[in-house]
Formats: C-alpha cells, sequence, structure tokens
C-alpha cells in the first residue's frame, strides 16, 4: 500500500462524493458501474469525475480492488479511517443524536460502537454485518426525532432492523426477555388483591425463567413442540432451577445421627425440628411435593413404645410443614403411610431400642395410626383460618388385610391421594402416584423426581391419519424431544444444586396424556368395546415403555408413569381443538361441551368406563408395562349418601383381588367444613358434626385439590 501524507488521505476524504463512495462500499464490495449507480451517478453524465474521484482513493490506499473478486472494496485503512470519521461525528453531532437513558439511571451520548459489540458479543454477528446494522439503527435513531432513547428502545429498532435484513437467526439470540409494563400492572393488581407480595416476584420470575428456557435453554424444536402443545413439559416456568418431588427417606435419619454419633430415644422432636428445617430449606428447590415416605416407618426407627408423646411431636412437625408451605409458590407436603416395613428400610434395631420393646413391624403399626390421627389433626388446625394446605396422603395397607380398617380411616379423613398395595416395600411414591423402585435409588437422604414431561398422543393420532406406523414414527420422535428436554434439564439442576457423589442419577417420568383417546382416533372405536382397538392400546403402550428405555441412559433413568397432571391434558385438548376444530375433537372425548373438554389423565376416561370391572380388567394388562407408577383412577360420583365405607371397601377389595391392580386412587368432591375443620366426602351442604353451613366443596384435579 502506497504511503502517503496525512494531508493527502485527509484530502481524499474531503470531497462529499469521495466519502459516499467509501460509505458504499463498507457495505458491500461493488463493481465499477455498481458503485456508481450506488451513489447515483450516470455512466451518460459522470463517468469523467466518477473516475477522477475513484482514481484518488485508490490511491491513497482507502480503496483497493479485490484480486479474486475483481470487485472495489475498503481496504483495512479504509476501513479505520471511516470508523474514525464516525467516531468524530458521534462526538461532534451529539446534539442531533439524542442521548441514552440507561437503565443504571445514566443518562450518556448515543455510541453505535456500544451496538456494534453488542452485536458481536451477544449473538455471534460478523463484524461486518455488525457495522452494517448498526449504520442503518443509526439513521434510524437520528429520524426519530425523540428526546432520549432507553436502552429496550435501541434492542426493539435493532431487531427491527435485523428482521430487515433477513438476519432472524441473530435477532433470536438478541431478544430481550421480561414483561410487558401492562402486564406488570396487572400482575400488580392482583398482588394487592391477594395481599401477597411474593406473588409479584414469583410471577415475574416465572415469566422471565419461561422465556429464558424457550429460547435459549431448550433446543428450538423442543420449545416448538412444547408450545404447539405436541409435547408439555411440565412447571417449565421452573423447568431450568427446581425439581419436581423431593422424597425423604430413612437414610436422613442416620445423616442425623451421624453428626451426633449415637441413638437415643427421647431424642425424637429434635429429629423433627432438625427434619423441619431441612424441609423448609429445600423447599424453594422443589416446585410439586417435599414426600415424608414411610413416615411411620421411619418414626419407629426412634421409639421403643409409640405413644402419644410421639403423636403430638409428628402433629407439630405436620401442622409446621403445612403452615409454611401452605402458600401456592410452595411444593405440597406428602405423608407416606405404610403398614407393610420395607427391609430396605429397616436397619439394624439401635442397642438402645431392643430391651422391652415390642418387634419393628408391630411399631410400625402402632405409629401408623398414631401418625395418620396426627395428619388429621395437623390439618384441622391449619384449616381454621387458612386456606385449605396441600397435603397429600399416600396409604399402603400390608399384604394381608386390614382393608376394613383402611376403608373406615378413609371416610373418617377422606385425604388419600393413592392407596397401594404390594407396592411400599418395594417402591418409594411420590405424592402424584410416581414411584421409584427402592432397589434402584441410591438411598441419600433424599431421593428425587428431577422432572416430569407429557405426551399429546391424540395429537399423534390425528397427525398420523390413522397410519399406525406412521403414529409408532411420531410418538418416538417425541420420546426423542422429551429425553433432549430432559438432558438438559439434569445439566442445569447439576449446575444449580448441590450434589452428593452417590446421586449422580436424575430420575425423570413421561406420562402419556389421552392414549385412550389416542386409540379410539386411530381406530374409530373404543378399547372398552373392541377387541382391536383395545390390543392396539396394549401394543403402543408396551412400545412407550420400549421407546423410553432406549432414550434412557445409566445417568438419566427415565419412566412411564400412567397418570398425567391434569394441566397438561387440559392444554393439550385445547390446542387440538384450536388445530383440528372442535367437531373433530369431540368424536373422542367424553365432555360434549368445549369448557370442560379434556383428555384423560389416566389409562381409562373415568366416564367412560361403564363399570369398575371393565376398568380394572383393562388397566391391569397395561400395568406391567408402566414402571413410573401407575395407579386406577375410580370415580365414586359425587352423592353423599353413596359414598360410605361400604363402598369404598368394596371398590379396595375389587381392585385389589385382581393381578396386576396393586395401586388405586378416588375421585369424588370433599367438603370441608370452615368452623370445626371436618372434612368429608362428596357434597354437604353443611357440617355434620358441629352443624356449621360455613362449608367449601373441592374436587380433585389430578393429585390435587380445587375449589
Ligand atoms: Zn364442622
Amino acid at each position: 500500500m502506497e504511503s502517503n501524507t496525512l494531508n493527502e488521505i485527509l484530502a481524499a476524504l474531503s470531497s462529499p462524493i469521495r466519502l459516499k463512495m467509501v460509505r458504499a462500499l463498507q457495505k458491500k464490495d461493488l463493481s465499477y458501474s455498481d458503485l456508481m449507480k450506488d451513489i447515483d451517478l450516470t455512466r451518460e453524465r459522470d463517468a469523467g469525475s466518477f473516475s477522477y474521484h475513484l482514481k484518488k482513493l485508490l490511491r491513497t490506499g482507502i480503496v483497493r480492488v479485490n484480486q479474486e473478486t475483481k470487485l472495489y472494496e475498503l481496504s483495512p485503512r479504509g476501513t479505520s479511517l471511516l470508523s474514525l470519521i464516525e467516531e468524530m461525528e458521534g462526538r461532534i453531532l451529539t446534539t442531533v443524536i439524542p442521548v441514552v437513558r440507561r437503565s443504571e439511571y445514566v443518562m450518556e451520548p448515543f455510541d453505535k460502537t456500544k451496538i456494534i459489540s453488542a452485536l458481536i458479543r451477544e449473538a455471534n454477528v460478523p463484524p461486518k454485518v455488525a457495522h452494517e446494522v448498526a449504520n442503518v439503527v443509526k439513521e434510524k435513531i437520528r429520524e426519530l426525532k425523540v428526546e432520549y432513547l432507553t436502552a429496550p428502545l435501541i434492542r426493539e429498532i435493532i431487531n427491527a432492523v435485523l428482521i430487515d435484513s433477513g438476519y432472524e437467526k441473530y435477532r433470536h439470540k438478541l431478544t430481550r426477555v421480561g414483561l410487558p409494563l401492562y402486564d406488570v400492572s396487572m400482575i400488580m393488581k392482583e398482588t394487592a388483591r391477594r395481599k401477597n407480595p411474593d406473588f409479584l416476584v414469583q410471577s415475574a420470575t416465572s415469566a422471565v425463567l419461561r422465556e429464558y428456557s424457550l429460547l435459549s435453554a431448550l433446543p428450538r424444536r423442543v420449545a416448538d413442540a412444547h408450545l404447539s402443545g405436541e409435547i408439555d413439559l411440565q412447571d417449565l416456568d421452573f423447568w431450568l432451577l427446581k425439581k419436581h418431588s423431593s422424597i425423604y427417606t430413612h437414610a436422613v435419619v442416620e445423616t442425623y445421627n451421624a453428626g451426633i454419633h449415637h441413638v437415643e430415644e427421647d431424642r425424637l422432636s429434635e429429629f423433627l425440628d432438625y427434619l423441619f428445617v431441612q424441609m423448609e430449606q429445600r423447599s424453594s428447590t422443589v416446585i410439586r411435593d417435599q414426600v415424608l415416605s414411610h413416615f411411620n416407618v421411619l418414626l419407629s426407627l426412634f421409639v421403643a413404645r409409640p405413644s402419644k408423646g410421639m403423636e403430638r411431636a409428628a402433629r407439630r412437625l405436620l401442622r409446621l410443614l403445612l403452615l409454611t408451605q401452605i402458600s401456592e409458590n410452595m411444593p405440597a407436603l406428602s405423608v407416606g403411610l405404610s403398614l407393610a416395613a420395607p427391609s430396605l428400610l429397616v436397619p439394624e434395631e439401635p442397642d438402645s431400642l431392643r430391651e422391652g420393646s415390642s418387634s419393628f413391624s408391630d411399631r410400625a403399626q402402632e405409629t401408623h395410626d398414631l401418625v395418620f390421627s396426627a395428619a388429621k389433626d395437623a390439618y384441622k388446625e391449619v384449616l381454621r383460618g387458612v386456606p385449605p394446605g396441600k397435603l397429600l396422603l399416600l396409604l399402603c395397607p400390608s399384604a394381608h388385610g386390614r382393608l376394613e380398617e383402611q376403608a373406615e380411616m378413609l371416610v373418617g379423613f377422606p385425604l388419600a391421594n393413592v392407596v397401594s398395595r404390594n407396592l411400599c416395600d418395594r417402591f418409594l411414591f411420590s405424592g402424584e402416584g410416581l414411584s421409584l423402585p427402592l432397589q434402584e435409588v441410591a438411598l441419600s437422604p433424599t431421593t428425587d423426581v428431577d422432572g416430569v414431561a407429557h405426551i399429546n398422543m391424540p395429537r399423534i393420532a390425528f397427525e398420523s391419519k390413522g397410519n399406525e406406523e406412521k403414529f409408532l414414527e411420531l410418538l418416538q420422535e417425541n420420546m426423542k424431544l422429551i429425553s433432549v428436554a430432559f438432558a438438559s434439564k439434569a445439566k442445569y439442576l447439576k449446575r444449580f444444586h448441590s450434589q452428593t457423589v452417590d446421586k449422580q442419577r436424575s430420575n425423570f417420568v413421561v406420562a402419556p396424556a389421552g392414549l385412550f383417546e389416542a386409540v379410539k382416533q386411530l381406530t374409530q372405536s373404543s378399547p372398552l368395546e373392541s377387541h382391536d382397538a383395545r390390543s392396539l392400546m396394549m401394543r403402543i403402550c408396551r412400545l412407550t415403555s420400549e421407546y423410553i428405555h432406549k432414550v434412557s441412559t445409566s445417568d438419566l433413568k427415565i419412566r412411564l408413569s400412567s397418570n398425567s397432571a391434569w394441566s397438561a391434558a387440559e392444554r393439550f385438548v385445547k390446542a387440538d381443538i384450536s388445530k383440528y376444530g372442535f367437531g373433530s375433537v369431540s368424536k373422542i372425548i367424553y365432555q360434549r361441551d368445549r369448557e370442560s373438554a379434556i383428555y384423560s389423565c389416566c389409562m381409562v376416561p373415568l366416564e367412560e368406563a361403564p363399570g369398575l370391572e371393565q376398568q380394572l380388567e383393562l388397566e391391569r394388562e397395561m400395568h406391567p408395562h408402566i414402571d413410573g407408577g401407575h395407579y386406577t383412577l375410580i370415580h365414586l360420583g359425587e352423592a353423599s349418601d353413596e359414598l360410605g365405607e361400604d363402598r369404598l371397601l368394596h371398590c379396595l377389595q375389587e381392585a385389589f383381588s385382581q393381578p396386576g391392580i396393586d395401586a388405586v386412587g378416588f375421585v369424588h368432591p370433599l367438603t370441608v367444613c370452615r368452623n370445626c375443620g371436618e372434612i368429608s366426602l362428596g357434597f354437604q351442604s353443611k357440617c355434620d358434626p358441629c352443624g356449621s353451613k360455613d362449608v367449601s366443596v373441592y374436587r380433585r384435579r389430578g393429585a390435587y385439590l380445587y375449589s
């Protein structure tokens, strides 16, 4: 390159035409005639003058000819001269370019170089494109005639320019996640109505985290599948941050003792205080529920003789947990009671307990009854003046009988979500009935269900237009997408949560929503009536389980659950109605109106089964394929006079007499008395024990109660 004096260079740039030429070449390389056209000169009139100006630029080394393309381009010298000029302009012309009000309340002159570096830093935009975009943005801002600019406004302009210029892929990365002012005002109104400042914080956080997950953390295809209702990543707002359920096992006792070196019988309440603090601290890391699994078995480790004192201590813990977890942002409390003490959970009896104490399983039984009544009392106490808490109760009668007593207990305190037999000595349960085999989980103080996702089965049926092979292909594709979503969740959870060495494995659960309806769509007949539909349903169930095993790894275990969340089933049906029309969807669902439409959350839609027997028969064939939790939902109806002990006992007996049916849940309304805290089965207009008419009726939606 020629060396020129500063004078020559400044002179070369001092003509408006030449400056125009340089700016044109900054955008792209041009041929002789295109360059001339670009600066609005014509060959006939201006050829001589154009050639003169071009020579000056070439001679001073500001412009050169690219040897490969033979096009004119800006030399490195030209590029740096131009940015000096722009800086000069920026300084001299601040009066015409508005100042920027930054988020930190600092006002500063508009600076184009900040846009360039943001484009390069945040979205990996190539420098040349970044310059080009920044120039257009600057021009737009110059035309705006606003008094001051804000950073969000500049970002909006940049994004608009990126879209205009066909750079959509960069815009994606530059998106600002947050809430429109209007939405924040609406949330503030709601916060004021609820008198709960935390609601504002939670809502704002959720919105940002949800957008971040969809725009950045999850691959585009996964985010799209969630948004379009093909799959549902449950509690997406906290997908990256929180676990689904945390299950406390007896190992928490060992951790407690480890610090203290010996066991003392009278230390039960100290231990329960310790447990309370653990659960309270961890409540912000869990979205759905914290589970005291086999709680009576755990307490039996402490006491030689179950006593009223033990009941009081348990009641106190449960009451405190309910009070601290009662707000809707907090996870629910699940309490599991088991009459079967799993050998894996029963350690060597401590010496202090051996002498004069009853056998461990006798103690576990006595403790079972005491804790049940403690839970009932705690719930009643908390109900006074506070909205009903999210207490989930999991009952596990022993393999041999006591069903009569279970039925009696259930009528007296009908809060049980899942009643399971034959499973509690082999599984840990979450309050939603998700199960983890004790054999497979490393027993640390807590074992977690890290996340849950759902597949919209009817959607796949609609998309495959009756073609079974296509159906299976799409099912497999969705499973892959879900496994990617799980892997990304596992990665973030590992970053945010402390892990013990033996807890490297993540546990995830997939539930197909609307399997029954999907089969109906594929075969045009009901699995309860047609043999073909029924065997297709079995086949899909078996293959779903196979596909899941295929995408599971040793670090990331995925299991299949038969029961899906209400929220997912509702979202799916709405998405499908808007995609295929209510006419098509209404052919496969039971509800005949748009408003109440929902896909089935369990294997057989509650309203469709002609009788319990047919329902159980169909369900028990599928249960062997389901390793992440399966319980049969039994619809008890609504009238309280039909919901007695006999009815419950009959259902329990019938269900558990079928091989393959190991767990059931009941669906019925609940009436809660605000005066005395009594809860009873079915609709009641006034409370039986106290006569108060101040009662509320709740329904179960999935595991949880809603008014
Ligand atoms: Zn009452």
